[in-house]
């Protein structure tokens, strides 16, 4: 099928036909398949169960089934529609080795063609025993999560890896037209860090020129196979919070679209097709409105309709505007969507061309809320998930074009599905009176220096005392287990003692390593999330809502549709039980109110901080309750605290305020003599790290291991005050790391901050790892935390 080709401006002297831009299109889809296709299928070949011929095998049956139902959606198979945005791991990953951007410890693992196969890409994203992997980090403010590409002054930037090529060429043997998706030069160079080596003052951002050029190939490179459209995913420019001044990313946004827009005609490259999501462009859209990239994408979910002046600047460009969110569930009000969309048009004035998005990838949501048949028909009717978002994204199309009117229904349907929502006596309830009356002494504990001398005098720890993040290892029996229980082949009360079995197992391995602070082993919870979320009134579990939070890693969000309150105890259970088996202090485990909200789908119809104040007050109620059982030690979770981090520092400190209130509210009940520890999953403070000091938490835990201590210049230069246990031990690898490696990390600590301040711990959660692999690490940990205390 050939797109129909539209003229556009004068050209210059080139040409300037512009391919069809689809009425309506996602900017990407869920890519782990509705039943979690892509993780079966990679992991099975990682843990050497299948070949990598199976391996590719399905991930071309998974590529192919998500086309087709796309397709079967309504997005028309031959003009683009359809985005090509399919990654075995991570889109991030895919841009590195797309531009050939290797670093050099992997550099052995490029073949002659300068490519990486399938088992090197993966080398680059978990390591592989002697080397250590691309750095994980947040996308954005999602819980998503990319690999680092690490660029210095040499690391290559050449496209040679054809992988999105490759993609586009067996779509089109299938006969659908993909538009492939890639992250645009600049953001691509702004989650890049600089490689090993690189001199003081280098930033990725110098390698432009040497990016675009490689991009230019891969444009060419579409443009022979004639793809109509490249999507270039820029969310970086939504962000002004970046390690250079915008000044600087702004004019590499020029340049970049200078060379790649002007500087190549078409039909040698695709039409282009820029877009950010994740918020508004701001002062870059004047950039990208003055190159010419062929269509620009606005996220109008998250941003408001850019002003009038500048809308009009657009009009010869294809306008994909973001009104379906991206990034949550809530069914779309269409006739709010609809008013922008027409708002959006009329701005833009004449000859205005206005398609009809998702606001960021779907990649965010899970596939279906049809198959979520136990919730209740109500619920289910406030929803929508990636495919209902399609469906919708093709409503609003059919509406702009054609009028409200000619597609009345659904949009009756969507409104009345809207109002039952508000009216529901769930949405409002007691908890609010109970907030309503809390006074300040409800978010202060006693002094910090009070606190530590009454813990010490309760807890007798040593220096650099020794504890874990909460969680061992989900084994495939405790999931199996879990299993038997949904299925009702194993009874309540069987999947309780097995539980406390093995709680019991894992306390016994602790003592048994010489661990000083112990904890339960979290067998009993699925995710550290869905656990409590469970357990609250408020929130709805999903049956089959899986996301991909990285690489073949994905978790089931709650759905937090009213207002939140607790039934009854939550964790008492089992930390009682842990506790009751040693003599040894054993670490309560509670999620934090941030990332419960941050990996739940969240009201969207009061502020997130309200929302958060009733998470913490049902955490404060079962601190209380903890307390009273005589758990000497509380950790309260929050890795998801810089996840929510606003793109934009204009809208920081009110976020870091509700937060930090929050967080307070939850654990200022506990007395001075119990011990409050926080866990943080990330080692980039730099923006949080005041709002990490007013959490007030006793002991805070924070991952380090992946940039090598990088975090302590940070603390040091902070002059944290409380306690912290920067993780030594990487659990995203499945690396044991030797007592050598973990004391030399150790001794970096100590020379950066008072060793009395000082934990050892992993720098996560233990769930992923294998027995082997932890009890090796943790042997090790513990010997070198004895090696490095011998010193003190
Ligand atoms: N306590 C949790 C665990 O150990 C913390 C996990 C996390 O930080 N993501 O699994
Ligand atoms: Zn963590």
């Amino acid at each position: 099928m050939t797109p129909t080709a539209r003229p556009q401006g004068d050209g210059a002297g080139r040409d300037r036909t512009v391919p069809w831009f689809p009425d309506a299109t996602v900017l990407g889809y869920p890519r782990i398949g509705p039943n979690r296709e892509l993780k079966k299928a990679v992991e099975a070949f990682w843990a050497g169960r299948s070949e990598l011929d199976d391996l590719l095998a399905a991930l071309e049956a998974l590529r192919r089934e998500t086309r087709g139902r796309l397709a079967r959606l309504g997005l028309p198979p031959g003009d683009g529609s359809i985005p090509g945005d399919f990654s075995a791991y991570d889109h991030v990953l895919d841009a590195a080795t797309t531009l050939g951007a290797v670093p050099a410890r992997f550099a052995d693992l490029v073949g002659e063609d300068g490519m990486l196969d399938l088992p090197g890409y993966f080398a680059l994203a978990r390591g592989d025993g002697q080397r250590a992997p691309l750095e994980l980090t947040k996308w954005f403010d999602s819980n998503y999560h990319y690999l680092v590409p690490e660029i210095g002054p040499d690391t290559p930037l050449r496209y040679g890896d054809d992988r999105l090529l490759f993609k586009f060429l067996e779509a089109a043997a299938d006969g659908v037209t993909t538009r492939p998706v890639m992250v645009g030069p600049v953001t691509f160079l702004l989650l890049s860090k600089p490689a090993a080596g690189a001199p003081a003052g280098f930033h990725p951002l110098d390698r432009l020129d040497d990016a675009v050029a490689a991009y230019a190939d891969l444009l060419r490179a579409l443009g022979v196979a004639g793809a109509p459209w490249l999507q270039l995913d820029e969310p970086a420019l939504v962000s002004d919070a970046w390690d250079v001044p915008r000044d600087r990313v702004l004019a590499a946004t020029e340049r970049a679209y200078a060379a790649l827009a002007d500087g190549l005609g078409r039909p040698e490259r695709p039409a282009l097709f820029v877009s950010a999501g994740y918020g508004p462009l701001g002062d870059a859209l004047p950039v990208l409105a003055r190159s010419a990239v062929e269509a620009v994408g606005l996220d109008l979910v998250r941003g408001a309709l850019p002003p009038a002046a500048e809308l009009a600047t657009l009009a010869p460009k294809v306008v994909v505007a973001g009104v379906v969110d991206g990034r949550n569930v809530w069914r779309t009000d269409l006739d709010a969507a609809l008013g922008l969309l027409e708002r959006l048009r009329a701005g833009i004035g004449e000859g205005a061309r206005v398609a009809v998005a998702t606001s960021t990838s779907l990649l965010h949501v899970p596939h279906d809320a049809a198959r979520e048949k136990h919730l209740s028909r109500e619920l289910r009717g406030w929803l929508a998930f990636a495919d209902q978002k399609v469906e919708e994204v093709l409503i609003l199309a059919d509406a702009l074009a054609r009028g409200r009117e000619a597609v009345a229904e659904p949009f009756a349907e969507a409104a009345e599905a809207r109002r039952a929502r508000l009216a529901h006596p769930g949405v409002r309830t007691g908890v609010r009176e109970r907030l309503a009356a809390l006074d300040d002494t409800a978010f202060t504990r006693a002094p910090y220096p009070e606190r530590r001398a009454a813990q010490q005098a309760r807890l007798g720890l040593p220096t650099l005392p020794t504890t874990t993040i909460g969680s061992f290892p989900q084994t495939p029996e405790i999931r199996r287990a879990r299993a038997a229980v949904r299925r009702g082949t194993l009874s309540e009360a069987e999947y309780r003692q097995a539980m406390r079995a093995e709680i019991e197992r894992v306390v016994r391995l602790q003592e048994r390593l010489g661990l000083d602070v112990l904890v339960h082993g979290e067998p009993e919870r699925n995710d550290m999330v869905q656990y409590f979320a469970e357990l609250l009134d408020g929130f709805a579990a999903t049956e089959h809502g899986w996301v991909q939070s990285y690489g073949s890693r994905c978790t089931r969000p709650a759905i937090l549709w009213g207002d939140v309150a607790r039934r009854g105890p939550m964790t008492v259970e089992w930390t009682g039980h842990a506790a009751s088996l040693t003599d040894r202090p054993v670490k309560g485990m509670l999620t934090g109110p941030v990332t419960i909200l941050a990996w739940s789908f969240v009201r969207d119809d009061q502020p997130l901080g309200e929302t958060a104040l009733q998470v913490a007050l049902a955490l404060r109620d079962e601190i209380a309750d903890l307390e009273a059982a005589g758990i000497g030690i509380v950790q309260v979770d929050e890795p998801a605290l810089r996840e929510l981090l606003p793109l934009r520092t204009a809208e920081r400190a009110d976020y870091l305020d509700w937060s930090v209130r929050a967080f307070r509210l939850a654990t200022s009940g506990a007395p001075a003599h119990t011990q409050v520890h926080t866990h943080l999953c990330y080692s980039e403070f730099g923006a949080i790290l005041g709002a990490i000091d007013r959490l007030d938490a006793d002991v805070t835990s924070v991952e380090a291991a992946r940039s090598r201590m990088e975090v302590l210049a940070d603390i040091r230069r902070a002059g944290f005050g409380r306690q912290i246990g920067p993780g030594v031990y990487d659990i995203h690898s499945p690396r044991v790391p030797s007592v050598d490696e973990l004391t030399e990390l150790l001794e970096a600590a100590v020379a950066a901050v008072p060793p009395r301040q000082l934990w050892v711990n992993p720098d996560c959660g233990l769930k992923t790892r294998r027995y082997e692999e932890v009890t090796a690490a943790l042997e090790h940990l513990v010997a070198a935390a004895h090696a490095v205390r011998a010193t003190l």
